[in-house]
């Protein structure tokens, strides 16, 4: 649908999925914030937004604790998504269901590194225990320990949630607030004195006057950053989601399990729910969501029976491709304006980790833009600085 517009906003937000949602909410909600929202969206059922074929889950399991901070925030979101984001009462079903993730290890080495990593999660907060291999196998029943050394299992602060209800209760509320969206693509961003974008050129042929930009292309953000010179180290990964049966019924908990070779699987109500890291972990094209179903029978599959004998009989219902939006450098987020483009703002290169960051990232946007600073978390860390620099800030732990 197309929205009457103004001449000019005072925010333009590039992309309206998880992200750009996210912003237009959290500067629509805030009460210094007094300016107009746009927010650009040429896919409005959102089909090939990354945002709706992810795999919606939240953890706290991470090795910066700005990004474990990050995390807690967005469960803090969670817990309270129906005040958050009701309008006139009603809001989405976030229908969260906090399993744990389990990481298990096969090798002392790694085995130290997620017991080092679970040592800096405590401090900051987050519940974490290690697992010995028989606390495992008595937890965890299904599970076959045989090759493992150990494992780091995390609190009901993490698990899986709609994905689709995140979306819609920002962009829901965002309208309420009287953010617009419209239908179409930006194509161009003129720069004026200082660097400064001073308008947005869009495939439709209009222009709108701007104060700020918001990047929030996803895995087009590289393309968003080129129409004013800039570089962003990130690019489009391939990543196949696959929904199976298993007809033997699995009792208790099931986790979202990492295993060593780079397998993740979770219960997905009645079903499971699995994906990998392609052996061939290259840029694809942009427009390349093809479903590589050979990645389940070739590489999936002997690792999920290898872990839960169960498995050896399973049944794959549904499969869809996708993109994470790769941030090449150190795979974290990169938040923040530029010196060279002071007006545009950056919420690119997620990495596979950008709906549960989404309540933080937009409710920093917010703050970037009304105050100039961080007020809440400080994700300083997490700017474009590094990027000019080329200074890694590296998260290590990448599902
Ligand atoms: C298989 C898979 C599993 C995942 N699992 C998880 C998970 O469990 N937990 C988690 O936190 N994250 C997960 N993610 C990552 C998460 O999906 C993304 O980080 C998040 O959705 C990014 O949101 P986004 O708004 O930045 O990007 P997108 O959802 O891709 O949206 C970008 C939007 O920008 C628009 N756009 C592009 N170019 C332009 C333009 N020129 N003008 C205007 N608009 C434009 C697009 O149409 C698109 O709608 C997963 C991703 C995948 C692929």
């Amino acid at each position: 649908m197309s929205a009457q517009l103004q001449r000019r906003y005072d925010v333009v937000i590039v992309g309206g999925a998880v992200i750009g949602s996210a912003a237009a909410y959290f500067l629509s909600e805030n009460r210094n914030f007094t300016g107009s929202i746009l927010v650009v969206e040429p896919d409005s059922t959102y089909e090939n937004a990354q945002t709706t074929r992810a795999q919606n889950s939240i953890r706290e399991q991470f090795s910066q604790p700005v990004n474990i901070q990050i995390s807690q925030f967005g469960m803090d979101f969670l817990d309270n998504f129906h005040e958050n984001t009701q309008v006139n009462g009603e809001a989405p079903l976030i229908n969260f269901r906090g399993t744990g993730y389990l990481f298990l290890s096969e090798d002392p080495a790694h085995l130290a590194v997620l017991e080092r990593d679970s040592t800096l999660q405590r401090t900051h907060g987050a519940e974490v225990r290690m697992l010995a291999p028989r606390s495992i196998s008595e937890e965890f029943s299904f599970l076959d320990t045989s090759s493992l050394v150990g494992a780091r299992m995390g609190s009901s602060r993490e698990g899986s949630f709609d994905g689709w209800s995140l979306l819609q209760g920002f962009r829901s509320r965002a309208e309420h607030n009287g953010v617009t969206y419209l239908t179409d693509r930006v194509v161009r961003l003129v720069r004026g004195d200082g660097g400064r974008i001073t308008s947005v050129g869009l495939e439709s042929g209009r222009s709108v006057s701007c104060g700020h930009v918001v990047n929030a292309a996803g895995p087009r953000a590289k393309l968003i950053a080129a129409m004013v010179g800039l570089d962003l180290p990130v690019e489009p990964r391939a990543r196949t989601s696959f929904v199976f049966d298993c007809p033997t019924e699995i009792p208790g908990n099931v986790p979202l399990i990492i295993t060593p070779e780079g397998v993740h699987f979770r219960r997905e109500q009645h079903h499971y729910i699995t994906g990998a890291v392609p052996v061939d972990d290259t840029a694809v094209d942009y427009d390349d969501l093809t479903t590589r179903r050979d990645e389940f029978e070739d590489l999936i599959w002997p690792v999920l029976a290898k872990y839960v004998p169960q498995f050896d009989q399973v049944k794959v219902i549904t499969s869809w491709g996708g993109q994470y939006a790769y941030n090449v450098l150190d795979h974290n987020l990169i938040i923040g304006a530029c010196s060279l483009v002071p007006n545009l703002i950056f919420a690119n290169g997620f990495s596979g980790h950008g709906l549960q960051q989404a309540p933080a990232v937009g409710r920093g946007i917010s703050e970037l833009i009304t105050y100039g600073e961080f007020r809440t978390i400080d994700m300083t860390a997490l700017g474009y600085e590094r990027i000019q620099k080329n200074e890694a800030f590296v998260e290590n732990v990448v599902i």
